[in-house]
């Protein structure tokens, strides 16, 4: 008896021809309500991220609880200025909260 090769059931993804969509501003970010309370925290911030203990310039602000998690976009309390190091850390963490929680991870 000889062993025959299965046929493949599902077929190959091309990967170099997949491409993922293009990336679109959220015209949010670019609202004058939105700029108005940036530079807001920006400067009550001192230029300076507001983790304790950092003290490194503050580039971004953020919104304390996300707004993918329904925080309040333009409510100054739930807007904060962060480095890029503690807001990456955060993003991430965040981000990894939100996989967990789904059923079957990602
Ligand atoms: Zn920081």
């Amino acid at each position: 008896m000889r062993l025959q090769a299965l046929q493949p059931r599902i077929a190959l993804a091309n990967l170099r021809t997949a491409a993922l969509p293009p990336k679109v501003a959220d015209p949010f970010y670019s609202s004058p309500a939105w700029i108005e309370l940036r530079d807001r925290v920006r400067r009550e911030a001192g230029g300076r991220c507001q983790v304790a203990g950092c003290n490194r310039r503050g580039h971004i602000v953020d919104h304390i609880v996300e707004l993918k998690d329904g925080g309040a976009p333009l409510d100054r309390s739930n807007t904060t200025l962060m480095c890029a190091s503690h807001h990456a850390a955060k993003t991430a963490s965040e981000r990894a909260r939100r996989t967990a929680r789904r059923p079957g991870g990602l």
